[in-house]
């Protein structure tokens, strides 16, 4: 017993994997936003990665360690049902029932119902508390969701969400706006985010000046501001931050400052 919790609490700072055999990856935090060589989504902050810069190898935390750790596991939205980790996909075109996008390397995946999985949408905390707001991991929602305006999210793909007492958003949405966010300034397809970074003077400056700001848009026309609006916008900045960084591994506190809203109209 005793030695079991001992290899529970144990810290894997540093580990060999099969998909890379070669060399050592070590558990790092940097605020270089990063690919998945495990899932090829993104990643941000805490990773595994190989010491080599030429490899440019990262992994995601569940990514590395559900190989070894779980190789086997069960999801409360899907009772009885057992989820096996894979290195790549049965079929090309899969999609991830947590977040709706495609699976394209190693994934959780129930052959019983041909469900499939990320390791880290797998890994989505069922509820988190931010202090005000309370947010818990839904399966299924009755309302519209405060970005695509739909229930379900796009066809026949669903997408899990985040909801707090007065509004939620699928999970596919906020990866959508940290996806295109990402795509359009950090990865140099036009914006730019190289603005002084020779200010930089700690961790979360580096993050602000490193990672283009994503933006809460509230369109004024359409509805009054309010008091409940703007709780509505506080709320959301919350869920997206904890979204994204139940997404990416990363303390809510970093993404957070990321987040601004503006208003159009
Ligand atoms: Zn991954
Ligand atoms: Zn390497
Ligand atoms: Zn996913
Ligand atoms: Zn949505």
């Amino acid at each position: 017993m005793g030695t079991t919790k001992r290899v529970a609490a144990m810290k894997y700072d540093e580990i060999i994997l099969p998909v890379h055999p070669d060399h050592v990856l070590k558990l790092k935090t940097k605020a270089k936003p990063y690919t998945c060589n495990g899932c090829y989504e993104y990643g941000l902050h805490t990773r595994y990665t190989c010491n080599e810069p030429s490899c440019n190898f990262h992994l995601h935390k569940a990514c590395a360690l559900g190989s070894i750790h779980e190789p086997t596991i069960t999801h409360a939205f899907y009772p009885n049902r057992t989820f096996l980790f894979l290195a790549s996909p049965e079929n090309a075109g899969q999609i991830c029932n947590a977040c709706a996008r495609e699976i394209k390397g190693c994934n959780y995946h129930c052959f019983d119902e041909d469900l499939y999985l990320h390791p880290s949408c797998a890994k989505l905390p069922f509820t988190r508390d931010e202090g005000d707001v309370k947010l818990a991991l839904k399966y299924k929602v009755s309302s519209k969701c405060y970005k695509c305006k739909k229930k379900k999210y796009k066809d026949e793909k669903r997408s899990w969400s985040y909801a707090c007492e007065d509004c939620h958003l699928h999970v596919a949405c906020v990866k959508d706006m940290l996806i295109e966010d990402w795509e359009r300034g950090y990865l140099g397809h036009g914006g730019g985010s190289g603005k002084g970074k020779a200010k930089v003077k700690d961790e979360m400056a580096l993050v602000a000046t490193e990672m283009p700001k994503l933006q809460i848009v509230i369109d004024k026309g359409k509805k009054k501001w309010s008091s409940k609006l703007a709780k509505i916008v506080k709320y959301m900045k919350i869920i997206i931050a904890s979204i994204i960084g139940a997404v990416t591994g990363d303390p809510t506190a970093l993404v957070l400052s990321l987040i601004s809203s503006t208003s159009s109209g």
